[in-house]
């Protein structure tokens, strides 16, 4: 079977301390905002798309990439385990997390960075670390002038 292409951000706060991730109902454990990349979508534009559907359009998408990983799970397309590409980018947000509320029917929220490393699982704590050192690398973005 084709392996499904996935994007997905791990989301910082200006000040690094505060990462949005998705909660799992069920388990409360903790992971990256993740989507399938649809159509001719580069992968890229699907973690764009992805940030706007979380209502922080304005997050910037970091580049390079944090990294690429390989997965077997189901998903709704797929009632059977598919080996899934995850391609993995870091973003920041500028603006203040407090100032956000979820869309309607969400489980993404914004936790501490310290949370994220105890409630996560092993691989989330690794992707925040990683997007967080690459946040520091870039610098914080610009304040958004006139505000
Ligand atoms: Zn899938």
């Amino acid at each position: 079977m084709r392996a499904h292409e996935v994007a997905s951000v791990v989301v910082l706060d200006a000040s690094g301390a505060q990462v949005l991730l998705v909660r799992d109902p069920a388990t409360g454990s903790l992971r990256v905002p993740t989507t399938h990349v649809e159509g001719g979508e580069r992968h890229e534009e699907a973690a764009r798309r992805l940030l706007r559907d979380i209502g922080i359009g304005q997050a910037q998408v970091l580049d390079p990439r944090l990294g690429l990983s390989q997965d077997q799970y189901a998903c709704l397309a797929s009632e059977t385990a598919v080996r899934h590409v995850d391609h993995c980018y870091a973003a920041a947000y500028p603006s203040d997390p407090a100032a956000w509320s979820p869309p309607r029917d969400s489980s993404v929220a914004w936790v501490d960075v310290a949370t994220a490393d105890a409630a996560g699982t092993p691989g989330t704590a690794a992707l925040v670390r990683a997007g967080m050192r690459q946040l520091a690398a870039h610098g914080t973005p610009a304040p958004t002038e006139g505000r």
